[in-house]
């Protein structure tokens, strides 16, 4: 087993954008490719739920799939239009899965995403 110390420096240090929500999609923790992408630090960011990346033009009918996977414990990938701190949008590739507990209930949230502007 890999002491705990190694996971979170595997994750702080990841090139892509991770962070952790707890089932309310309330932010714990983010890394710095999530600050770097985002431009919110992790200071601002914990505490605030993930909506705060939506540019609200992504369709409801999206969200609502996304909800529906993950309400069942599946994890969901897609493409959201966020937009940063800046105010500047940016299409993110997006892959949510659920972290599920012992007792079977989902306990928190991994998301995962990458700017993907420039690829469209
Ligand atoms: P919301 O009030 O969240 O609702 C939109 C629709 O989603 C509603 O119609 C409702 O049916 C459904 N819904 C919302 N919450 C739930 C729930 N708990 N259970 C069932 N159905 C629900 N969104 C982004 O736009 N960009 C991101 O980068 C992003 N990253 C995320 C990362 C993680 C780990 C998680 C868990 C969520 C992420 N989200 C992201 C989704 C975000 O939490 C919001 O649901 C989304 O941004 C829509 O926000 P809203 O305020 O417009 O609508």
């Amino acid at each position: 087993d890999l002491p705990p110390e190694v996971y979170r420096q595997a994750v702080d240090q990841a090139d892509i954008a991770i962070s952790i929500t707890d089932p309310r999609a309330n932010i714990l923790y983010a890394n710095a490719a999530f600050t770097a992408i985002t431009g919110y630090s992790a200071e601002e960011i914990v505490g605030r739920n993930e909506s705060v990346l939506s540019n609200h033009t992504t369709p409801a009918r999206l969200y609502q799939e996304m909800w529906t996977h993950l309400a069942e414990q599946r994890p969901w990938s897609g493409r959201v239009l966020n937009r940063r701190k800046d105010g500047q949008l940016y299409l993110a590739d997006l892959t949510i899965s659920p972290v599920v507990g012992h007792d079977g209930t989902t306990t928190h949230f991994l998301g995962i995403h990458r700017d993907v502007t420039e690829l469209n």
